[in-house]
């Protein structure tokens, strides 16, 4: 179960514009700037650019793909989408049966 402090992010954000990227994205680093949750490295990461350079409002790559977790309850949270064909992706906790609602 989620705890109080990341359970507004425990929600299913569907991207399918660049818009929704980049709310979703902006969204993320403020969380991370308040101490909310933590980027969590990816050695194995297919991302072109870090997260930090995406957040700085520089271009992401064709896929973007980063993984947080909170930083009280280690819940998981992936911000996944790809933009090279336009399919999208999602803002979602890694465990589904977090999810509060559907955006
Ligand atoms: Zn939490």
């Amino acid at each position: 179960m989620p705890c109080e402090k990341c359970a507004d992010l425990c929600v299913r954000y569907p991207i399918r514009q660049p818009n929704d990227l980049l709310k979703a994205i902006k969204i993320a680093k403020q969380n991370v700037e308040d101490g909310t949750i933590i980027e969590l490295p990816d050695l194995e990461s297919i991302n072109q650019n870090s997260f930090a350079t995406v957040a700085s409002g520089e271009a992401w790559g064709d896929i973007v793909e980063y993984n947080f977790c909170c930083s009280n309850c280690s819940e998981r949270f992936s911000l996944h989408a790809e933009t090279y064909h336009g399919s999208g992706g999602y803002w979602e906790p890694k465990n589904k049966s977090s999810v509060r609602e559907n955006l």
